[in-house]
């Protein structure tokens, strides 16, 4: 599916860009301007009022791989690189030792540092909480993907840019759930709108206990835990 949020009046080619980015380079040189021109930050007209997030509860977790499976077919991702993934985990003692398995995926922070790191504005927040890509902005620089503290972004060899989880961006704007909960066989995957009080993300935000990934960073993720074992909490 080709998303509206790549159709939008913003694309550029890129090398008009860098040319433009170049003499802003040289006038903030010469101390006239201090930051490039703040870009995009527009919301999908169905998404507006809007503020998506996903749970993921791992106890309905059953590491069936499915999620990964869609994701890659939905948004033709590249083969060696991965939008989300299920990691497999132990925990206890054997003769108590068990398996879990712990879904992974861009968290959609709120407080992205990836947004910030990225030197010509490529990599935006929207106001509906999707944190995307402009892929005609991005120089392939990787500033995002080490700025990233979740490593949830790849270099994409075929585009040549930055790329990750967008929570199917192209779906969501036309009202559908992300790939991956569609096909989530354990129903561990929850997606919706934390803004709807009868949303069942903000129910089960508001009743069970979640936790997020690196609290202690500030980056406020969007994607919660029910049941994660703290070893998996990376
Ligand atoms: Fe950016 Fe990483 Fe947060 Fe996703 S998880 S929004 S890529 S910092
Ligand atoms: Fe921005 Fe990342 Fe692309 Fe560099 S690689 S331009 S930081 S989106």
């Amino acid at each position: 599916m080709k998303g509206k949020y790549e159709e939008k009046p913003f694309k550029r080619d890129r090398r008009q860009f860098l040319k433009a980015a170049g003499i802003t380079t040289a006038i903030t040189i010469s101390g006239l301007i201090v930051s490039l021109k703040p870009i995009r930050a527009e919301t999908s007209a169905n998404t507006a009022g809007k503020r998506f997030a996903m749970v993921i509860n791992i106890e309905k977790c059953i590491g069936c791989h499915a999620c990964v499976a869609s994701c890659k077919a939905e948004n033709n991702v590249p083969l060696g690189v991965f939008r989300t993934w299920v990691e497999e985990h132990e925990k206890g003692e054997y003769p108590n030792a068990s398996l879990f398995f712990a879904p992974k995926l861009c968290n959609q922070c709120d407080k992205p540092p990836c947004v910030q790191a990225c030197p010509v504005k490529a990599t935006y927040r929207r106001e509906d909480g999707l944190v995307l890509i402009n892929y005609e902005w991005c120089i392939g620089c990787g500033a995002c993907i080490q700025a990233c503290p979740y490593a949830v972004r790849y270099f994409d060899p075929v585009k040549h840019t930055a790329d990750k989880c967008t929570f199917c961006v192209q779906r969501v704007d036309q009202g559908l759930h992300p790939a991956c909960v569609d096909t989530c066989v354990g129903g561990a995957r929850v997606f919706g709108d934390l803004n709807d009080p009868n949303s069942e993300v903000s129910r089960l935000v508001s009743t069970k206990r979640v936790m997020v990934l690196k609290p202690q960073l500030g980056t406020e993720p969007q994607v919660y835990y029910i049941g994660l074992d703290v070893s998996a909490a990376k």
